[in-house]
Order: C-alpha cells, then structure tokens, then sequence
C-alpha cells in the first residue's frame, strides 16, 4: 500500500509543480472555508447582542486594560517564592495582552470600515461572505484543473509503461497472463488508479486542509473544548483502517471478476465463427451471467462496506461535536468557567464564542464526511494500482544478456545440444507437465532446408520457437556459428530470422503495410518483389484496391491460404539468413504449393530453412536437403526421403498413403 504510493508518488515527480500550485490553492480555499465559518462570530454579536461591533470591541479593550492593570498589581503583590502562582497569573496576564493586541489592530485597521448601524453592518458581513465564497470557488476551480492535468499526464505515462512492459514479456508470460487480462489492467484497473488519484490530488489534499484551518480557529476560540471534541478522531482511524482492509480485499476480487468478463467477451465474439455454427450461446451466456454474478457480488460487498463508511464516521463526528457543545453550552448558559472544578475556559463564554465554536467544528466534521464518502474509491484505486503495478514489474523470462556478444549473418552452424524443454503449468495444475522436448540434439549446416516431420503434438512447433527465443531450453543450449543464443541480444537474434507459423497473424491495415512489416525499410519495389515469390502478387492484384486493400480484423477479410501466403512474403521480405516456416503453406491450393516450393527452393540458397509440413509431395522433397523425423519430443531419425523409407517405421507411417496419391496424380 505504502508502497504504491511512492510508486505513484514517481510518476506524479515530474509535474510536482503543478501538484505545488494546487495544494497552495487548496490552502487558499481552506483558508477562505475557515474565516467564513468565523464569521458567525460578527453575526450573532450583531443579530443577538444588542452592542454593535465598535461597542462591543471599545467594551472588549476596556475590560481588557483593567484585567491586565489587576493582574500587574497582583503579580507585584505575590512574593517571589510563590513561583506556581506567579507562572500562573503570568500567563493569564500574557493571554490577556495578546488579545488585547489583536483587538487594538482591529479597532485600527477594519473598525474604521464597519458601519455604526446594525443593519448596514449586517449587509457588510454578508457582502464580505459572498465575495469570500466567489474567491473560495474560483481557487477551487484552480486545484481542480491543476490536479486533473496532473492526473491525466500521470495516468498516461503509467500505462505507457504497462504497454511497454508487456511488450518486453517473452512469449509464455504472456500467453500465461492472457489478452484479457492484459486488457483489463490498462483499461479498467487503470480507470480506477485514476479515479483515486484524482480524489487523492483533489479531495484527500483540500478536506484535511480545510478541517485543519477549522481546528486551528476553534483551539484559538477555546482550545479546551476543541481538545475533547478531538479525542475522537483516533477512534475514527481505527474504523476507517478496519473498514480499508476489507475493502481493498473485496477490490481485488472484484477486479478479477472483470478481467473475466473481458475474457468471456472476447472469446466469445474472437470465435464467432464457431459459436453460431455450433449454436454456442447457450454456454457462452451461463459463462457471462457467472462472470457478470461474480462481479455482482464483489460489487455489492464494496457497496455495502462503502454505505456503512459514511454514516458511521457521520455519527462519531457528531458525537465529536458533542463532546465540545455540550459542555459548551453549559458552561455559557450556567454562565461559569469550569464544570466539577475543571476549568474549561480561560473566561466565562459568551453565546457569539459558542456559536463560532460549533460553526468551525461543524466546519471540521463536514471534510471528515466528505474524506469518508471518498474512502472507498481510494481503496479500489489503491487495489488496482497494485494490479497494474504488478504488472509493470513482470519480467521476462528470456532475459537479455548483461554483455551482449556481436551478432554477425548466420554463415556455418546451428547445434542444439542436448535439449530438454517443458512447458509451465499454471499454478492451479497440480503435476507438471511433461516434457515437450527430451534430450534433442541436431546440427544443421549453413545452407541445408531441413523438413521436421512427425504427429501431431511430437514437438515439432516447440522445438524451433527456440530458435528465436520464444522461450529458454531447462536443459541444453542452441547454438547459432558456434555463440549461445543467450548471449546474443534477442533484437539481433531476431532480426536474422523470418518466422511464418502455423496460425498467421497479420495486422488490420493494408496488405503493403502487413508486408512491410518484415522490413521497415523496404521499397515498394521490393514489396512487390516478395508477394510475387509468395505466390500472393496474383490474387493481390484482383482485390478492388490491390495492395493497398485493408484487409480487417486479424486479416478477416483474407482466405486462410491467401493470409498465409502474405506471411510468406512478410518473412521473405526480411531477408532473412534463417527461415523458419511452421505449417506455412497447410491452406494454400496444392497447385499454389508446388509453385511456392520451386520458388522456396531458389530462395533457399545461402540461408537455412527449417521447415514444418505435413504433405510431403515431390516439390517439397525436392527443396529440403534433409528431414527430421519427430516422436514425443524426441528425434527419432534423420536422413533423406529414400533413406527413412527405407529405414523408419515412423516416417513410412507417417505419410506413405499420402505420397502414393500424389504419385498416381
Ligand atoms: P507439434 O507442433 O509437433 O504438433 P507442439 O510442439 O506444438 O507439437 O507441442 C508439443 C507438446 O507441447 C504437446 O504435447 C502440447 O500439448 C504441448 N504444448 C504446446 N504448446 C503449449 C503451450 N503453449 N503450453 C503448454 N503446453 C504446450
Ligand atoms: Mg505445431
């Protein structure tokens, strides 16, 4: 908790001038609540006691003079052993005098404007009050533009942190976090960090504020009284730090319930196709009312403990004010200064000091309500913060290398020595998984297409996303011209590979653009160049507005050869010194496929090409050099077509029916 606050206190750091100017303006504003709260002092001596303000002030210095003269001539009085006595008539000597030189400046400086009749002082105050309140509104106007534009920066440069951070995950992190939740933190968690921290800039740094200038006023009234109406509040503490428990507690899973409505939502409308094929609404709707329930029921929880907040400390405050009034008033209508020998006040009260007494109290309580009402929301946001900060601090678990070594084009050998790989369960799979990968070793010469063939679930996909770093080896390494991987910068370990796996992934914007993004750098010409060996440029050209064509959420819009054949021209754009195509071609036409391998075949030269593929016809046997048959994560021969048909059962297994079709056709 504490925590956070500094987290965010960091954020805020760079525009603390603004967060300055709007903290001196809440003073103001407090400043302003306090003095038009006192000025039921003027008002009740006005409207009740029958002496006008210039009356009651001569009255007032006269008494004064003469109490002080008393208190000189007894002071001079007591002999000086009688130390306790004299501090004591001392001190009531000094109290005396400042007030009398308070009520000297007074008659000075604001007598001179306040009119000699009642009613025209009456108008005065009022006209003071209302120029008080406009000021009041004005700066409060001010602190609030101050914090939101504080706010706002702050929250930017806070999610841009949380994108930035995702960004840098490595690719199981990600998977494991999910889109949806991802979601959820920069937009809802986000949402509710914002609302706390405007109320924190606004309401946590002006209420305070104003009940401070409040309390200040009322010790100077009677700091006695003022005293016991304080005890109080460390009782109020308590409350709020019980009720602040549960209710971060209660954020949090209320938090996570959204994430799962985000999930539901996206799955549901991500798989369209399959829901109304499969007539899937039933399911989905249970899926999004327990979501939507569950949400509920959080909700209710934070709503419940959010509407006992504030009737609660309403009632301690009153109480608060209690314990000052009541004494108050007894000590004013039984005209004493002290109730059972204890002293309460300096001099008797007069009912005007009662009343501004309890005007600034109650000027105290009203910012302890509103603080109460806003408790909630600081504690959703606090929850969320936490969230997102979470998810600020993930790390990679494919870490850059501290020393990075040079990365020079990919010329003599890749070697995987040795390799073991498993997945990472979530937490709540209570065995680990099994190894995808056991014990794999394969060297692979500058220059060979290698083909990786076997089953489905053999590791054939795992095994070269370690190529690329989408995850770390438990054990073994890969090695690329003899460097561990790991000690290359992942950038330029990636910039060296084009990657086309089995479900392309291609962006909502133009089919140049998607090309392009291979390489940043590519000319038009050189677009066109790449969808022409992809085999794309054809039906490229037909769409009404060629390449320029966009072509929908996650390339919709596309057939699924048609976006795999943009994905190759994507990786052969790159140009890259390794490519790595995982099932790249299973939806293109078989016609399109052979052409894609002739024009592979010569594209292959100086490069090394892995290749994933289950139809195994004479163009692709003729393009790779060597294949690699896999079974439950391991190699279990490698060699040429004729070799592992001659020697493999697996390989034989695997795709003889298939090649003899091809073979008659
Ligand atoms: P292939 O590509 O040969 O069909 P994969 O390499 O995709 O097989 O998968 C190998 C094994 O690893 C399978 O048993 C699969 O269940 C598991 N696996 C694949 N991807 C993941 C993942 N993201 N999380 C957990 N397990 C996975
Ligand atoms: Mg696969």
């Amino acid at each position: 908790m504490m925590h956070d606050f500094v987290r965010i206190g960091s954020y805020v750091w760079p525009y603390r001038r603004l967060f300055v100017l709007s903290v001196i303006c809440a003073s103001i504003v407090s400043a302003f609540w306090a003095l038009n709260l006192s000025i039921a002092f003027p008002v009740v001596k006005v409207l009740f006691q029958n002496d006008s303000l210039h009356d009651y002030v001569e009255n007032e210095i006269a008494l004064l003079e003469t109490a002080i003269r008393v208190d000189t001539a007894a002071l001079d009085s007591i002999p000086e052993d009688q130390v306790k006595e004299r501090a004591k008539l001392q001190y009531r000597a000094s109290e005396r005098s400042r007030n009398l030189l308070m009520l000297t400046k007074v008659r000075r400086s604001v007598l001179p404007y306040v009119p000699k009749d009642k009613f025209d002082a009456m108008a005065l105050i009022l006209c003071v009050l209302l120029a008080a309140t406009f000021l009041k509104g004005l700066f409060i106007y001010y602190q609030e533009m101050l914090v939101g534009s504080v706010v706002q920066l702050t929250v930017n440069s806070i999610r841009q942190d949380c994108f930035r951070s995702a960004l840098r995950l490595d690719y199981q992190s990600l998977n494991r976090i999910g889109t949806s939740a991802l979601m959820s933190r920069m937009t809802n968690d986000i949402e509710q960090m914002t609302a706390a921290i405007r109320v924190f800039g606004v309401t946590l740094v002006r209420e305070p504020l104003k009940a401070g200038a409040c309390t200040l006023l009322a010790f100077y009234v009677n700091w006695r009284l003022t005293m016991l109406a304080i005890t109080v509040v460390p009782l109020l503490g308590l409350v709020f730090n019980l009720f602040g428990k549960r209710l971060r507690r209660a954020s949090h899973r209320t938090m996570e319930s959204m994430a799962r409505i985000y999930e539901c939502i996206s799955e549901t409308f991500g798989s369209a196709r399959v829901v109304i094929a499969f007539s899937g609404f039933r399911k989905h709707r249970k899926q999004f009312l327990k979501a939507n329930r569950d949400y509920y029921a959080g909700s209710m929880k934070i709503v419940r403990l959010g509407a006992l907040v504030r009737p609660i400390s309403e009632i301690m405050g009153v109480v608060a004010v209690f314990a000052a009034l009541a004494p108050g008033a007894y000590l004013v209508l039984r005209n004493t200064d002290s109730i059972l020998g204890i002293k309460l006040a300096s001099e008797t009260m007069s009912i005007a000091e009662l009343t501004t007494l309890y005007a600034l109290l109650a000027g105290t309580l009203d910012p302890v309500r509103k603080l109460s009402g806003i408790f909630e929301q600081v504690k959703r946001g606090m929850a969320g913060s936490e969230r997102v900060f979470d998810l600020i601090d993930e790390r990679s678990i494919v870490p850059e290398p501290k020393s990075p070594r040079m990365m020079i084009r990919h010329s003599s050998m890749i070697s995987l020595q040795d390799i073991s790989f498993r997945y990472e369960g979530t937490e709540a799979e209570e065995n680990q998984r099994p190894l995808a990968l056991k014990g794999v070793s394969l060297n692979v010469r500058f220059g060979e297409a290698i083909a990786i063939v076997g089953g489905n679930g053999s590791g054939k996909s795992t095994l070269l996303s370690l190529l690329p770093r989408f995850m770390d080896p438990h054990e073994g390494r890969v090695l690329i011209d003899g460097v561990d991987i790991r000690e290359l910068r992942t950038h330029d370990l990636r910039s060296q590979m084009g990657l086309v796996t089995q479900d392309t992934l291609l962006f909502n914007d133009t089919i140049f653009e998607n090309i392009r993004y291979g390489n940043p750098s590519a000319t038009r010409e050189m677009v066109l160049d790449a969808a022409n060996q992809a085999q794309a440029a054809g039906f490229i050209r037909q769409l009404p507005n060629g390449f320029d064509t966009v072509i929908g959420d996650k390339g919709g819009k596309l057939s699924g050869g048609q976006r795999q054949r943009i994905a190759l021209a994507r990786a052969i754009l790159r140009d890259p010194a390794i490519l790595i195509l995982d099932e790249a071609t299973s939806a293109v036409d078989s016609q399109s496929e052979e052409v894609i391998h002739t024009v592979l075949k010569e594209f292959s030269k100086n490069r090394t090409v892995f290749i994933i593929s289950h139809v195994l016809n004479r163009t692709f046997l003729d393009l790779v050099t060597r294949i690699v048959v896999m079974d439950q994560g391991r190699i279990v021969a490698t060699g040429t077509h004729e070799e592992l048909m001659r020697s493999c059962d697996a390989y034989r297994a695997l795709n003889q029916p298939q090649l003899i079709i091809r073979d008659a056709a």
